[in-house]
């Protein structure tokens, strides 16, 4: 018996998705964030739970969190769907959108998630190239965007793996030029210097703002992310969404992390700090050439081969970072994302040392 026989020939196409797991005393390479919760606020946060029933199944589809964020971004309540990370977010919107030969243009090197979800759904994927810095070639964007009277546009800004972003006067034009949805990924918004377009969900319709509390808000562990678009956008979305994804325990830290938003204002700050201080002591470096980013990482190329770096530093070093050599565009490039103060100073000590020995 021929098992495979039975599966969309867009799966058999594709290859399993894995982010390597080697154990490393020095873990940059999941753009994760190097604080966890503090060690009281976890106590309270775990206590409290301790009260809710945990055999009665939760709200279909949450309201909680979706209710605190309308009062948070002055938004309709019905503008919010959360989910179990913005991952699962991406796979929503697109079955909601892409059907076989739907258009979807994918502005490139990206996040591979996109471009996958697209083809199991059989979309035609149209591709965009960055420049040469890049930057993503807006121009181009534009001119095919103005072509499409439906499917789906997906931008990351700042985008992973480049760290670059668009600006808010592109987003505008882009949702103004194009009769398709445009899927905006803002998981690192937190760290840019530019502002969120979340606002412009309540004039745009085809507007799709994703966001998350894996990076800026410690929170990938317990994976909880959230949609933002105009209610009736977020009406279509939520009829394809997988009910009860959205677990009670992430739902309650990341309301209690929302009253927290202090702390993480501090930590934030404190990252851009660090990438900062990484990329000038990377860049001083021979041979070494780091891309500016908008984001808490950013991608860095040596005169050894990606592969050969990337080995060096985890098997030498200890110090895991993302390879991300298979990207278009991206060669030699290897990315890594602000660690404390401790782990990054040993990561830039550590490329120095992997150089000193080649
Ligand atoms: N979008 C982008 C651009 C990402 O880099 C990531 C995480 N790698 C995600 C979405 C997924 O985030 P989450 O943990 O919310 O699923």
């Amino acid at each position: 018996m021929d098992v495979k026989s039975n599966f969309r020939k867009s799966v058999l196409d594709l290859s399993p998705y894995a982010v390597s797991g080697h154990p490393a005393k020095i873990k940059l390479n999941q753009n994760e964030s190097p604080f966890d919760i503090p060690a009281e606020l976890k106590k309270e946060i775990i206590e409290e739970f301790s009260r809710i029933s945990w055999n009665r199944y939760p709200e279909v589809f949450s309201t909680a969190l979706p209710k605190r964020l309308s009062e948070i971004f002055d938004l309709p309540q019905e503008s919010f769907i959360g989910a179990n990370g913005s991952n699962e977010l991406i796979y929503t919107a697109a079955i909601s959108i892409v059907q076989d030969g739907t258009d979807v243009l994918i502005p490139q090197p990206t996040f591979y998630l996109f471009e996958k979800i697209s083809r199991i759904l059989g979309g035609n994927v149209i591709k965009v190239y960055a420049d040469a810095d890049l930057n993503f070639d807006v121009s181009k964007i534009l001119e095919i965007a103005r072509t499409m009277e439906r499917g789906l546009i997906i931008i990351g800004s700042p985008n992973n793996p480049t760290g670059k972003s668009v600006s808010r006067e592109f987003i505008v034009e882009l949702l103004k030029s194009t009769g398709a949805i445009v899927l905006l990924d803002e998981a690192y918004i937190e760290f840019s210097e530019k502002p969120s377009a979340i606002d412009l969900v309540e004039t745009h319709k085809n507007l799709v703002i994703l966001k998350t509390f894996s990076k800026a808000f410690s929170l990938a562990g317990l994976r909880i992310g959230y949609l933002v678009a105009h209610p009736e956008t977020t009406f279509e979305i939520l009829k394809v969404k997988i009910p009860f994804t959205v677990n009670p325990l992430s739902e309650f830290t990341a309301l209690k992390l929302l009253e927290h938003r202090d702390l993480f204002e501090e930590r934030i700050k404190f990252l851009k700090q660090q990438r900062s201080m990484m990329m000038d002591k990377l860049s001083k470096l021979d041979g070494v050439k780091i891309i500016d980013s908008d984001s808490n990482f950013f991608l860095f190329s040596t005169p050894l081969p990606a592969s050969k770096m990337f080995e060096e530093l985890l098997e030498r070093q200890s110090v895991l970072v993302r390879d991300v050599s298979s990207y278009p565009m991206l060669g030699n490039y290897l990315r890594v994302n602000a660690g404390s103060k401790e782990e990054s100073d040993y990561f830039v000590d550590s490329v120095r040392e992997c150089l000193r020995r080649s």
